[in-house]
């Protein structure tokens, strides 16, 4: 069938300005480091892209090691975009790393420039692209001289393989160190790509400040913690839910009655405001506006309907922020 885009599809989707830079990013993005690899189905992963796309949302974040296998949801988004989205390259944002383990032997992770540059042309060569939109340093790497992981973003933006520059997981002084390089060599940082949700909060100490002050972007990589903070977990573990896949990221001993308890009281809290709380919990991590984008995974095409939703209702009120901190304290 052929795909054509919904002519609605920017009526209600927010765009932030990402730091300092010219580019905007969609408030959420979709991930497909989960439910778009080679042992999934195709055509699932395929209506979620679209149905994205649709709901205004163009930006899709990737990684070489992506799957599973490693590398297949490149090659599954390489196919979507030749199926159905090529006619629209230029209205979308598309990203990708390298800095985990991808290859056997010593040039097969972390940030080398031989890494770097060879990671990037097979993510090309798989999605079938002349250049990626941003990429990333998926990882700090203390062993390769930072001067040479930055000197190799800043090669691959002059050599045309990718429009901006990115890093991920970096430490607040990490980021420090890698904007000034950046800065120096002439290719600004654009983006940090952070875990980041309510219950996870590491970048509220100190990463946040350094982003701010030095007009760099971020985008928050599990804001639902895979899951966690939406409706899924609260009346026990589904059979198909992520917690009882053969993901090694989140499993049963995650859902703790600890856990459950804070989550049954922040659904109550969203429950009030009218939202889901993966809707509440989307609209947390965007709330003081520091954060330009919110990068969720799903499963189906229904809870990215469901998510975008969260864009309805931003704004909290000091109440609401107290009752979150109180629970999540308690
Ligand atoms: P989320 O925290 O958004 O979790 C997504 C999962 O939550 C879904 O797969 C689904 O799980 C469940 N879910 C989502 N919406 C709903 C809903 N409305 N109702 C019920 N359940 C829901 O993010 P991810 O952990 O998937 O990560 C998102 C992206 O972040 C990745 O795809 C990747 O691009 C990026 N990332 C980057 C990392 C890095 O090191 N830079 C590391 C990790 C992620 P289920 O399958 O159970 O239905």
């Amino acid at each position: 069938m052929v795909y054509n885009a919904n002519e609605d599809r920017y009526q209600s989707m927010k765009y932030n300005r990402v730091g300092r830079s010219g580019l905007k990013l969609p408030a959420i993005s979709l991930g497909l480091w989960h439910n778009f690899g080679g042992v999934n189905q195709f055509e699932n992963g395929r209506n979620m892209v679209t149905r994205a796309f649709d709901l205004g949302i163009t930006h899709f974040d990737l990684a070489n090691n992506y799957g599973p296998p490693p590398g297949s949801a490149e090659e599954v988004f390489g196919e979507i975009l030749k199926k159905d989205l090529l006619a629209y390259r230029d209205e979308l944002i598309i990203s990708t790393k390298a800095g985990y383990n991808m290859w056997p032997g010593p040039y097969g992770e972390w940030g080398s420039r031989k890494y770097l540059i060879s990671s990037l042309d097979q993510s090309l060569k798989r999605m079938d692209l002349d250049y990626v939109d941003i990429f990333y340093s998926h990882r700090f790497d203390p062993e390769t001289p930072l001067e040479e992981t930055m000197m190799t973003l800043d090669h691959i933006v002059r050599s045309g393989k990718a429009l901006y520059v990115g890093i991920s997981n970096y430490t607040a002084e990490e980021t420090a160190e890698a904007i000034s390089i950046l800065g120096s060599l002439g290719t600004p940082l654009l983006i940090h790509q952070p875990s980041y949700s309510m219950l996870n909060r590491w970048i509220e100490n100190g990463l946040q400040d350094v982003l701010e002050d030095n007009g760099v972007g971020s985008i928050a990589f599990c804001p639902l913690a895979q899951g966690l903070l939406t409706n899924k977990y609260l009346h026990g573990i589904p059979e198909d839910s992520r917690a009882k896949s053969a993901s090694v990221f989140l499993g049963e001993e995650n859902i703790t009655p600890e856990m459950l308890r804070k989550v049954h009281a922040l659904n109550q809290l969203a429950a009030a405001r009218g939202q889901s709380l993966a809707q509440f919990a989307l609209a947390w991590v965007l709330r003081s506006g520091k954060v330009t984008s919110a990068l969720i995974g799903a499963s189906r095409v229904s809870q990215i309907e469901e998510n975008v939703q969260a864009l309805n209702m931003l704004d909290f009120t000091a109440e609401e922020l107290n009752r979150v901190e109180t629970i999540l304290n308690t």
